[in-house]
């Protein structure tokens, strides 16, 4: 799915997405690198390891690879609770489905299918350097943001996904 080549004229390699497959995401537009969990859920910039790099403009100081190692951090730090927030955002509705409502295998089914719907929407926004919402994202907004108005072309664009999402508020 990356670019299996060095980027432009500097010296990222593509190589670095093996050694932060969780998180680390390229911007195609900016030519800068993204945290995955940072950027869904931010931690406040001014606490954050390596500063914000990865979150506010993007990282693209190529000669300081070590930045990437500092912006993880030690195991309190921001990108670490930012990634346990992830984490227990996609594990917390799949416990209630298992444990409380043993909803059906389908029901299951859909639930992954939207989330990682979403997640894929979420990705591509970052890759392309767009922002993630807008002020006004109201059902009867013309424009609901990048990330809604995304998601809803991919639900016009594929049928199972549409059909998913039609049961569920978006
Ligand atoms: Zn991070």
């Amino acid at each position: 799915m990356y670019p299996q080549k060095e980027f432009g004229n500097s010296s990222f390699k593509s190589s670095w997405f093996n050694e932060f497959p969780d998180w680390l995401e390229y911007s195609i537009e900016k030519d800068t690198l993204f945290c995955f969990y940072c950027y869904l859920f931010k931690p406040n910039s001014e606490e954050h390891g390596g500063g914000n790099a990865f979150v506010g403009g993007g990282f693209s100081n190529w000669k300081k690879k070590e930045r990437l190692q500092t912006h993880v951090g030690k195991s309190g730090s921001a990108h670490n609770r930012a990634r346990i927030k992830y984490e227990t955002f996609v594990n917390q509705k799949q416990n209630i489905d298992c444990v409380l409502f043993k909803k059906s295998k389908r029901t299951k089914e859909e639930y992954r299918i939207r989330l990682n719907g979403s997640i894929d929407c979420v990705r591509f926004l970052l890759w392309q350097g767009l922002s993630f919402r807008r002020n006004d994202e109201s059902e009867d907004s013309k424009n609901q943001g990048n990330f809604l108005e995304l998601l809803k072309w991919l639900c016009d664009h594929n049928n199972e996904i549409n059909a998913i999402f039609l049961n569920y508020c978006i």
